[in-house]
């Protein structure tokens, strides 16, 4: 096996089972970049506390969406699948960076007017320093690599700037300044036809559905709008469900689409069934491999307890450089 380029780290809620837009957008990538990195992926329960009214679904949560991970292709006898509140070593950088980062610049940060908009009633500390947990997250395994979509870049800028900040500080080089890496799909759209595929919004599709609720999430798909009856020409180019053909069905299939749609020669109603049966083709091999985890619980929860194990030893040993730049005891 030829060396690794680098180390990277990514971390993900716990949102439970994935959708086409954590799929497509972040899990892809996450296996393909197995090949050439060293790669640490967390499920970051602590994060998921600062906005979650409720608990109750969080351990489920999180063994879905690890299930998810594994069946989709991650590897973790080479990859350390973790979770982050098992790690209390984070905290503990949190805290530390939380002494190099200026008050005014996280309350300034677009994301935390945003969220401190959508949740008036709990605008509380640990959503104000969420940044700086974040960038804890990544220093502490010393991650060279961060894959993000590019509206997350200004992120992984926080993190170097904080890192800088941290080494200036303490005169040291032990933290490491990521370098971002944007994913091949940024952005997947929902069924809606306009926002980004949520869960929240309810116009997702589960990756980990049957055919048939599969099949019937696609029948919904907004199309071209401006497509009012099947004899009209419609435009591929402003349609979702074109956008995912493109993701899942052949290339001469794309092309027929293409072509088709714009004289009226193929109805929207065939064209989603088209999709679904591709879709479901697509992720067959997926939807087994996690039948066959699900037989036994346990061996999800293993593996995040090696990743536990493996996560620590780096973590101990950069909160112990760390202590001694400072001059901690
Ligand atoms: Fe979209 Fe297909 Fe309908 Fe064309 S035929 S508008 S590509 S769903």
């Amino acid at each position: 096996m030829s060396p690794k380029k680098g180390r990277v780290f990514s971390g993900a809620r716990p949102t439970g089972r994935q959708h086409l837009g954590n799929y497509l957008g972040a899990v892809k990538n996450y296996v393909a970049l197995q090949d050439d990195y060293d790669c640490f992926y967390c499920i970051v329960d602590i994060h998921a506390l600062t906005t979650v009214e409720t608990t109750e679904n969080l351990r489920q949560n999180t063994y879905e969406m690890a299930l998810d991970w594994l069946a989709a292709g991650i590897r973790p006898d080479e990859t350390v699948v973790f979770i982050q509140s098992q790690v209390p070593e984070v905290a503990e950088l949190h805290l530390f960076f939380s002494m190099v980062t200026p008050l005014g610049k996280l309350t300034d940060l677009p994301t935390f007017k945003e969220k401190a908009r959508e949740q008036p009633h709990n605008v509380n500390y640990g959503l104000v320093g969420y940044p700086v947990l974040m960038s804890a997250d990544i220093a502490l395994y010393k991650a060279t690599i961060v894959p993000v979509g590019i509206d997350q870049a200004p992120h992984v800028e926080f993190t170097r700037e904080v890192v800088r900040s941290f080494n200036y500080r303490y005169n040291t080089k032990v933290l490491v300044e990521p370098e971002m890496k944007a994913t091949e799909y940024p952005k997947v759209i929902g069924i809606d036809g306009q926002q980004k595929m949520g869960k929240s919004l309810n116009n997702h599709i589960e990756i980990a559905g049957t055919p048939e609720e599969t099949k019937a999430r696609v029948m919904q798909m907004v199309t071209d709008p401006q497509r009012m009856r099947r004899s009209d020409p419609g435009n591929p180019d402003v349609c979702n469900v074109f956008s995912l053909h493109k993701v899942f069905s052949s290339a001469e299939q794309v092309d027929s689409i293409n072509a088709e749609c714009r004289r009226a020669g193929i109805g929207c109603v065939q064209c989603k069934q088209l999709l679904a049966e591709n879709m479901n083709h697509s992720l067959e091999p997926f939807r087994s491999r996690r039948a066959e985890f699900a037989r036994d619980p346990s061996y999800v929860w293993e593996v995040l307890k090696d990743g536990q194990v493996r996560a620590q030893k780096v973590a101990a040993q950069t909160i112990r450089e760390v202590k001694d730049a400072i001059g901690l005891p």
